[in-house]
């Protein structure tokens, strides 16, 4: 599905670490956020163990906590909303645009307007069940860059500054993107970087936080180290911290990938483009560029089956014929654990549940080849041609398996 592109530089710069026994809290760390910093127009970068404890110190920063609200999509990683559950507070869940996939900005401008006051219009956003009653604040607003398009941010951004109410930029997806030729990463409070190895950069395990803020910059960098003032005494703890620190054989990788972004980035464009041009398969089609996305980064590529194509029944054959496939993203809201807490139903959020069921994440990374996405594209027409359901029964639940 994904691989990583690790060259001799990060070989290199890994043993520098290995060799100066720096190994956590050194100066690749320092050298690693400031070339972050600059790459993506943020004053302030802090890098974390993973792109899940930027998102959870971020909304720490934010002021989220328990019954506390935070808007979110619920067509995304699990991550994202997660997050908000790690401090106790309610997720609200916003649908997504049908087109783009990203959250609806026209529908957050409502929820954030109506979640002011703790009337009928304020609840009907919230969950059936919720844990702390949900009689909080509405504190943050998550939107996610999803498959390294930008979301919407410009109404996003306007409604909650309007309240008082912090933009947190999921851009795990997404770095080197552009909206409205301003760099993602830079478009609200604080943005989130993941950098597992499928994502476009990778440091093996790790994340960042960046932020214009240096109140935001100097508690997210005590939250990461067990809650320890900048420049206090080891071991004088002003607040509850985590160990979310990144280590500097991780950070020495994210330096050398840096190093190479623009040009990881435009191979994952090329097989991009590559995959477009040969997808002319009736009922499959690429994802759509919003007007407003001056540069895409391309994460993962995903089509989007018509509604006549059994999606399961195309993965299925795909896995039959050799070809690994995955149907990204499951609604968050309709996982187990959501439902049993919150008490979410199918129905609930319609566009991303009609997503979900049918979009697939095609093999894909930097050096994928021209042969291997000829062989992905045609196992997918012949997959396609096999799964399509009978005209009449698109929307029925009697659909025979593939
Ligand atoms: C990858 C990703 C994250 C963070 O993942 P980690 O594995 O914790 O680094 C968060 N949100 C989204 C949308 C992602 O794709």
């Amino acid at each position: 599905m994904s691989d990583a592109d690790i060259g001799d530089e990060e070989v290199a710069l890994v043993t520098e670490v290995l060799r100066s026994r720096a190994l956590s809290c050194g100066p690749m760390l320092e050298r690693f956020e400031a070339a972050f910093a600059s790459r993506i127009g943020a004053r302030f970068a802090v890098a974390v163990s993973s792109g899940t404890a930027g998102l959870h110190l971020a909304l720490i920063a934010a002021g989220v906590g328990e019954g506390d609200l935070v808007i979110t999509t619920p067509y995304s990683f699990v991550a994202s909303a997660n997050a908000a559950l790690y401090q106790r507070a309610v997720p609200v869940f916003v649908d997504i645009d049908p087109v783009t996939l990203n959250i609806d900005p026209g529908q957050v401008q409502q929820a954030v307007h109506d979640l002011q006051s703790p009337d009928a219009r304020g609840r009907r956003w919230l969950p059936r069940r919720r844990n702390a009653g949900g009689a909080g604040r509405l504190k943050a607003v998550v939107p996610v860059h999803v498959f390294g398009q930008p979301a919407d941010m410009d109404p996003i951004v306007a409604a909650a500054r309007q309240y008082d109410v912090a933009v947190v930029e999921d851009a795990c997806e997404a770095i080197g993107g552009e909206y409205r030729g301003r760099r993602v990463g830079a478009l609200g409070d604080a943005s989130v970087f993941g950098f597992f190895p499928n994502k476009q950069m990778t440091t093996g395990e790790g994340g960042l936080v960046a932020t214009d803020d240096a109140g935001w910059a100097n508690l997210l960098r005590s939250l990461r180290n067990q809650g320890r003032d900048d420049g206090s005494a080891w071991l004088s703890y002003s607040r509850l911290g985590f160990n979310y620190r990144l280590d500097d054989m991780s950070a020495a990788i994210g330096v050398a990938q840096l190093r190479r972004l623009d040009e990881l980035l435009a191979r994952r464009e090329r097989v991009a483009a590559a995959y477009t041009e040969r997808l002319a398969i009736p009922g499959v089609a690429p994802m759509p560029l919003h007007p407003a996305t001056t540069r895409r980064s391309w994460f993962v590529y995903v089509v989007r089956f018509a509604p006549e194509v059994d999606r399961d029944g195309v993965m299925r054959a795909l896995a039959d014929a050799g070809v690994p496939s995955r149907p990204y993203f499951p609604c968050i809201h309709l996982q187990p654990f959501y439902r049993e807490q919150f008490g979410f139903q199918p129905g609930d959020f319609p566009h991303a549940e009609a997503a979900s069921q049918a979009t697939l994440a095609l093999p894909f990374h930097a050096n994928l080849s021209i042969e291997a996405i000829d062989f992905v594209v045609e196992r997918l027409a012949e997959a396609v041609s096999g799964c399509r359901r009978p005209a009449a029964s698109h929307a029925g639940a009697e659909v025979p398996p593939c």
